[in-house]
């Protein structure tokens, strides 16, 4: 639904907004389930985390990721994260922490994220829908939900980036 085509998919899997090709309609901001996209004021055009393209295309991983003292960012095969992450939630549980839970890790969301985290509250503390709906029919559900990642860094949450192959 981008009228110039700058939003793309990548070899990665993961979707980046061409700032270049952009124009600025905002037609994404409204369809995005999420709400992570926005507008840069400085250039007009529409703006979201790029999941470090750059990085990613030779060989390393987002910056957030390497940076986060916690390693409450990590990064890796949506398999391998979710097998993390469903024994963190175990060992959250049980040491009391009964709301520990993970938000789109499975397919039940639009089908499937390419990310995805452990919250300890309900989505809405952490500004994410509960209920996330795509506006029409024709966007492929995936395609907004990899920009997720960057926006609830700050939560105690993991973060997982689908890599390409480990899904169908
Ligand atoms: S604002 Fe969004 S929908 Fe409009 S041209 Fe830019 S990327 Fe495409
Ligand atoms: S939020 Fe993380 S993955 Fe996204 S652009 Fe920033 S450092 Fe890269």
């Amino acid at each position: 639904m981008c009228p110039t085509g700058a939003i793309i998919r990548t070899e990665f899997d993961t979707v980046v907004i061409q700032s270049d090709v952009c124009n600025g309609c905002r037609d994404c901001i409204g369809a995005c389930p999420f709400g992570v996209i926005d507008i840069n004021p400085a250039s007009g055009t529409a703006q979201k985390c790029t999941l470090c393209y750059d990085r990613l295309q030779v060989g390393l991983e987002p910056a957030c990721a390497k940076a986060c003292p916690t390693a409450s960012i990590q990064f890796g095969p949506v398999a391998d994260l979710r097998k993390r992450a469903d024994a963190r939630v175990s060992q959250l549980q049980n040491a009391g922490e009964t709301r520990a839970q993970l938000y789109g890790a499975d397919d039940k969301m639009l089908g499937g994220l390419n990310s995805f985290f452990l919250l300890v509250d309900r989505p809405e503390v952490y500004g994410l829908p509960p209920d996330p709906r795509l506006p029409t029919r024709n966007l492929k559900s995936s395609s907004w939900l990899s920009v997720i990642g960057a926006v609830v860094v700050s939560v105690a949450g993991l973060i997982s980036f689908r890599t390409r192959g480990s899904r169908a």
